[in-house]
């Protein structure tokens, strides 16, 4: 992987595709601020080499230019401290005034644009269309975005010399920021960030060269999301822990009655295959035996303990009970090599959360005893944080979506942009 390393930016601009996509409470203050700090010591690297430094992100879904809801300017006095540099802030990604603060920069300055994502050209995708459109004007209205699109990435690359991509949480889309950008410069002047290498090294090491038992433990709400990940990862693991929402399609999907528990319908048939797939490639896959199971989906509504294949009407499953605590538990403290992405239960709900840190627990736990664990997924990483449990694991991703489409055998637009 070509990275920042081997680069001397004395002298140079470098414009820096960072992932400051941080959580802001209502007073915009930053209530995770992991990704800006995984990103430090790429900036450092390239400050402390003398050059300048501009920074790029999307924060949030803006649907509009300005959107002062999701600007990043809240970012600046937690970035400034942390660089230990005053950081400059553009108002707007693009214009003229952009362009001459870009072009005033001095070696060891560091300038954050404002949020790309409040061009629609960042995305690439018309906005404000009307429903009732023709195909036509849809058509035009994309082929008008396209060109749109080229020049807002020129205009990007035109204030540096060098580019830099360290946004692993967005490596996945084909932005112009994150991918089309890279054809603007030569070989020599783009290269991945420490962030990048990093997640990509970690996965590397994961999917090429695990220790076995390698176990993969999935959660969360969607099947859809996970499954093809899942399937991919059937060649490669020795068992498979379905935990979450997620685990009732399944269920469902072996004859089991889940009450009114989360379920994709659509994907029954799928769910019912990678049973099979399993069975064949001799993936042992590990479902709960039993369930905290509610009558509605909050916290304070009626709970017990039930058969996990056997929900009555009405009720729902919201957490693995205390039977699948012990068994997961197990498993995992065999486990040598232990892939997490997806939470076991409704985590956020004080009431469903002891599956979830209790499979937190022993993978800090097998951590301790020489497995490699690698956690992904903005909820597996929120729940390992919420449980203090970040720094007994070997690596934590900053990527939900990236990292599992990485799990899916695909090569990522963003890393494409900069290898090929
Ligand atoms: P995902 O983004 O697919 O990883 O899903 C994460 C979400 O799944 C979290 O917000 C959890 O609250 C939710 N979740 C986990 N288990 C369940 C469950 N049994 N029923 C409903 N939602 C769940």
């Amino acid at each position: 992987m070509k990275t920042i390393d081997g680069f001397d930016f004395k002298g140079k601009k470098a414009i820096v595709r960072v992932d400051f996509n941080v959580p802001l409470n209502e007073q915009k203050e930053i209530t995770d601020a992991t990704r800006i700090d995984a990103a430090v010591p790429t900036i450092k690297k390239i400050l402390n080499d003398g050059a300048a430094v501009i920074l790029m992100s999307h924060l949030g879904r803006p649907k509009k230019n300005p959107d002062e809801k999701y600007s990043l300017k809240p970012v600046v006095p937690y970035l400034s401290k942390v660089l230990n540099v005053p950081v400059q802030f553009a108002d707007d990604c693009m214009g003229e005034s952009t362009k001459n603060m870009t072009a005033a920069l001095k070696n060891g300055e560091v300038l954050l644009l404002e949020n790309l994502r409040f061009y629609a050209e960042e995305e690439g995708k018309p906005r404000g269309l009307p429903d009732d459109v023709s195909d036509e004007e849809k058509s035009a209205a994309k082929k008008a975005m396209k060109e749109q699109q080229k020049s807002f990435t020129q205009q990007l690359a035109s204030y540096a010399d060098v580019y830099v991509n360290d946004a692993f949480g967005t490596a996945h889309r084909a932005h112009a920021s994150t991918a089309l950008i890279a054809d603007l410069f030569d070989e020599q002047h783009k290269m991945f960030g420490y962030v990048m290498a990093n997640e990509v090294g970690n996965l590397e090491k994961v999917l090429k060269k695990p220790t076995h038992p390698f176990l993969f433990i999935v959660g969360g709400a969607k099947v859809s999301d996970k499954i093809a990940a899942l399937e991919h990862l059937l060649d490669k693991v020795d068992a498979i822990i379905i935990g979450g929402g997620m685990q009732y399609t399944f269920i469902k999907a072996m004859g089991g009655t889940i009450g009114s528990s989360l379920c994709e319908t659509e994907a029954l048939d799928v769910a019912k295959a990678t049973i099979e797939k399993a069975e064949k490639a001799g993936v042992k896959l590990h479902f709960a035996d039993d369930a905290i199971i509610a009558d509605n989906f909050a916290n304070d509504a009626n709970s017990k303990t039930c058969d996990n294949r056997h929900l009555p009407d009405g009720w729902m499953g919201l957490d693995i009970g205390p039977k699948a605590i012990h068994d997961f538990a197990e498993v995992i403290e065999n486990a040598k090599t232990i892939l997490w992405n997806g939470p076991m239960g409704v985590f956020e709900m004080s009431n469903f959360e002891k599956g979830t840190k209790a499979v937190a627990e022993a993978i800090a736990r097998a951590t301790k005893k020489g497995a490699y664990s690698l956690i992904g997924g903005g909820d597996s990483v929120a729940a390992i944080g919420k449980y203090g449990f970040k720094d007994d694991v070997s690596y934590v991703s900053t990527g939900g979506g990236a990292m599992i489409e990485y799990l899916e055998g695909k090569i990522l637009p963003g890393v494409k942009a900069i290898e090929s």
